[in-house]
């Protein structure tokens, strides 16, 4: 099936040709008849499967030839997780919809605010926003939401994570109940399903890839390996297998700096983005990453949401993510458009349980294998002989109340919240111990 057979008109179709995009991918298949056809849709779909354009061809086909909006009025409203995301699906608008007249633009948060009410003055076809944002702009009469006619939630899933529910709801209730409504998420979570209900009724329910799988075309290797051995590891795997570029997630913003020092040590040229960074900073990272002016890009789950780079060899998941979703969205960066990639995971011994959760949730396990002269030692970093006198004392004090026929131990503490208390006491013992010890 070709995008003419889809229902999308030559302006749109130009474009695609300008892009190679010869063929819709399954996604765009599925959704933009429903799309096109009015329809409440909730569609899972994974990154990198040509998503955006899923929701995007088919808005362009319908806004292009209405009335343009009235001032600072919007006729379809795009919201994402992310400001790197918000700028992406931008960019998508915009060269999809060159050849027409479409009108767009991207406001999110860290970017100076008045630029953003003088390009929502005249009115847009499409504004693609951060949540917070946008309440900040409504709330200072910049933008009106009462005339929207399709409203997208992209990557909806991590909206929700991100706690941005509150925010979601109240943008809702700013819209006409009248709108078209279509929900992207690459997990469906009862939340999301709660959510997509409560959107409006006939919901279509799509899914281009079972939901919660990974993409096929991305080899997945778990390296097993000791905690502080996996910065060493890293530069050891690039420099050993030529790796021409790789994306790099990190649990916390102080752990990619961490890293990219590792590596800018290494000769390994390394930028990083995350949430303490300005917004120009971060865009400036993602464009020498894109122009391979940089060899690794570090990143946060919430930074990196919405990076989208073509041809993406390697990801590697320097920390295994603590939520099951995140593995799916971080991985989903490479092996785009149908093109192969590499998703590396490090694992150290503490990290076992977040293996096992994301193995339970894509249904299959993942291969495992250690590298020669980084062998793990198999015992956590912190596993000396300080963690046992919190332990021993605990079931110490556990034995002697048994023994006293005390069968409930926490009877003996008089309060039910009391083995907590005693745990924390004793892990600020322990720190002092250790502290002591040191010195
Ligand atoms: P997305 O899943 O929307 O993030 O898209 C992932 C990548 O696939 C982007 O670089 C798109 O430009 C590209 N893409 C989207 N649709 C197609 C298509 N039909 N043919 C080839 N590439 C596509």
């Amino acid at each position: 099936m070709s995008f003419k057979e889809l229902g999308l008109s030559d302006p749109i179709l130009r474009s695609l040709e300008d892009l190679k995009h010869s063929e819709p991918s399954e996604i765009q298949k599925q959704a933009i008849p429903i799309v096109l056809s009015g329809k409440n849709l909730m569609a899972a779909a994974q990154t990198g499967t040509g998503k955006t354009g899923s929701f995007v061809l088919p808005m362009i086909e319908l806004l292009q030839n209405q009335a343009k909006p009235y001032r600072k009025h919007v006729h379809a409203l795009v919201l994402t997780p992310t400001r790197e995301l918000a700028a992406q699906v931008r960019e998508n608008v915009y060269t999809y919809g060159k050849f027409t007249s479409i009108t767009s633009a991207a406001i999110f948060g860290g970017a100076k605010i008045f630029p953003q009410k003088s390009k929502l003055k005249k009115g847009l076809d499409i504004l693609v926003a951060t949540p917070g944002r946008l309440l900040d702009l409504h709330n200072q009469k910049s933008v009106k939401l009462n005339q929207i006619q399709i409203l997208v939630l992209d990557e909806a899933d991590h909206m929700l994570d991100m706690g941005f529910i509150h925010d979601i709801k109240k943008i809702i209730s700013l819209t006409p109940p009248n709108r078209q409504n279509l929900l992207f998420s690459a997990t469906f979570s009862p939340e999301i399903k709660k959510l997509a209900q409560s959107l409006g009724t006939d919901l279509v329910e799509i899914a281009a890839d079972s939901p919660n799988s990974t993409v096929s075309a991305i080899k997945q290797i778990v390296y097993k390996v000791d905690k502080n051995q996996k910065s060493s590891l890293l530069s050891h795997l690039i420099h050993s297998e030529q790796w021409p570029q790789a994306l790099v997630f990190s649990r916390t913003k102080h752990g990619s700096e961490k890293i990219a020092k590792k590596l800018n040590a290494a000769d390994i040229q390394t930028a990083t983005i995350h949430g303490d960074k300005t917004q120009g900073a971060r865009t400036r990272a993602l464009r020498e990453f894109k122009e391979k002016d940089v060899r690794v890009l570090v990143a946060t789950d919430v930074a990196a949401r919405g990076i989208d780079i073509s041809n993406l060899p390697y990801v590697v998941n320097f920390d295994m993510p603590t939520y099951p979703n995140d593995y799916i969205h971080r991985i989903g960066r490479t092996g785009r458009a149908g093109k192969e990639g590499t998703a590396i995971s490090f694992l150290s011994i503490d990290e076992q349980k977040f293996l096992r959760g994301i193995e339970e949730l894509i249904d299959s396990k993942i291969p495992q294998k250690t590298e020669e002269g980084f062998k793990p030692s198999d015992k956590p970093e912190n596993s000396s002989g300080s963690r046992r006198p919190k332990g021993k004392k605990f079931g110490f004090q556990k034995r002697q109340a048994a023994k006293k026929g005390k069968a409930d131990f926490k009877s003996t503490t008089g309060s039910k919240k009391k083995p907590s208390q005693n745990k924390k006491k004793g892990s600020k013992a322990k720190t002092r111990w250790k502290k002591g010890k040191g010195t």
